[in-house]
């Protein structure tokens, strides 16, 4: 690390993809086609409403000026409006909305607003690694909570220790899962408020994924919950549902405390989101349906398009209620790393090895179903063609 780095920055833990990167650029370099099932990003671009929208706000001068820290006026109201929709939940537009640069960023910054030296985070393992990263920069300790098939990849709350519990300031929760693809059910988000209200914890539930789901099943808020605005928030992504990465726009709702200690944190280092981009946002929020609906479709065939490759190799999996990824066993004999560098070897196909998202990710290896499906398709082509590797 840099002679000039904090020691805040030479702590965090070196990029675990950084050996599969090196081996991929490789493989490339030498002319071989590869196929990227890494990284969840969705390939399709922004529906064309989202984009007319934000073309004439860009038109407008006023948009052109610094934008309200924590959120228009109309896209805070548009959030609640959603929230009254889709979930029931009614939200305070002006003390539990807040805007955010795209939902990492609050995420990340919420470790700084509520976090001190030494206090506990319970995180998700494997997790989403801003969870834990975000916890280190504030100094404090993450303690890792297991998501284990046997317990359908939720915390096995009942295992923390007492004393764990009394030091824990925040938790985080992220259904459905990132990298796992397991979701839960609102029973659970009670039992997780229970819990949260008796310890005094802070929740933080990850919702990006709330649009990302299958077969019918639809994700809970945590503020479905009554009593979970005491301690909860909830953060919310335009990116997923409406292929918007690049245009860095989320949101956080709930705890009205908690929103202005991370507005806190926002006012003193950003100046907010670009309000055509919020303007463009909020057409996305009030007529999502489908927008939505397309981007299911599209998954739930990839899914099956996927998980038939896999069964030719005789691993039988049935396809997950929600996200974009495929959380699968490695084969007998394999660790994570080992498998996903012979499956790079073997088809020039890149998927994620599960220890990359933490220590209880051993054992299984993550693939996204964000590329084009022809080039997906190939993939599984590749996979139940060209891989020596047998489950059974
Ligand atoms: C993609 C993702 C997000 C959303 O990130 P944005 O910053 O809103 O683009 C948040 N949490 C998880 C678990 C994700 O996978």
């Amino acid at each position: 690390m840099s002679r000039f780095a904090s020691q805040r920055i030479s702590q965090v833990p070196p990029y675990l993809f950084a050996e599969l990167d090196k081996k991929e650029a490789a493989l490339r370099a030498a002319g071989r086609d590869v196929i990227s099932l890494g990284i969840g990003d969705p390939d399709r671009p922004t529906p064309d409403f989202i984009r007319d929208r934000m073309h004439a706000a860009i038109d407008d001068p006023s948009n052109h000026r610094y934008p309200a820290y924590a959120g228009s006026t109309a896209f805070r109201q548009a959030v609640a409006d959603y929230y009254q929709r889709r979930y029931g939940v009614t939200l305070d537009p002006q003390r539990e909305v807040m805007a955010l640069i795209g939902s990492k960023e609050g995420i990340g910054h919420l470790a700084w607003a509520l976090v001190d030296p030494g206090d506990v985070v319970l995180v998700p393992d494997p997790g989403y690694p801003v969870y834990r990263i975000a916890t280190l920069f504030a100094g404090g300790q993450p303690y890792d909570l297991p998501l284990l098939p046997r317990n359908a990849f939720l915390p096995d709350l009942d295992a923390i220790p007492n004393d764990v519990l009394e030091r824990a300031k925040l938790l985080y929760l992220n259904y459905p899962n990132n990298p796992t693809a397991a979701v839960c059910d609102v029973a659970f988000y009670e039992r997780v408020v229970d819990l949260a209200r008796r310890y005094n914890i802070a929740v933080a539930a990850d919702l990006a994924y709330g649009e990302i789901t299958f077969g019918g099943y639809e994700a809970p808020s945590i503020l479905q919950v009554p009593g979970a605005k005491e301690i909860a928030v909830e953060f919310g992504s335009l990116s997923k549902p409406f292929n918007m990465t690049g245009w860095r726009i989320g949101y956080v709702v709930g705890n009205a405390e908690i929103i202005a200690a991370l507005g806190i944190i926002k006012t003193n280092l950003d100046s907010g989101q670009f309000t055509a981009v919020q303007q463009a946002a909020i057409t996305a929020l009030r007529t999502p349906d489908e927008a939505v609906a397309q981007a299911q479709a599209l998954y739930a065939q990839r899914q099956q398009t996927m998980l038939e490759a896999l069964r030719q190799l005789g691993l039988e999996v049935s396809p997950p209620k929600g996200s974009f990824y495929l959380w699968l066993p490695t084969p007998p004999g394999y660790t994570s790393a080992a498998f996903a560098d012979a499956v790079l070897q073997q088809t020039a196909v890149v998927v994620s090895p599960g220890s990359a998202f933490g220590p209880s990710g051993e054992g299984f290896f993550r693939i996204s179903l964000t590329v084009d499906t022809s080039r997906l398709q190939e993939a599984a082509r590749r996979l139940a063609q060209d891989l020596q590797v047998r489950w059974r």
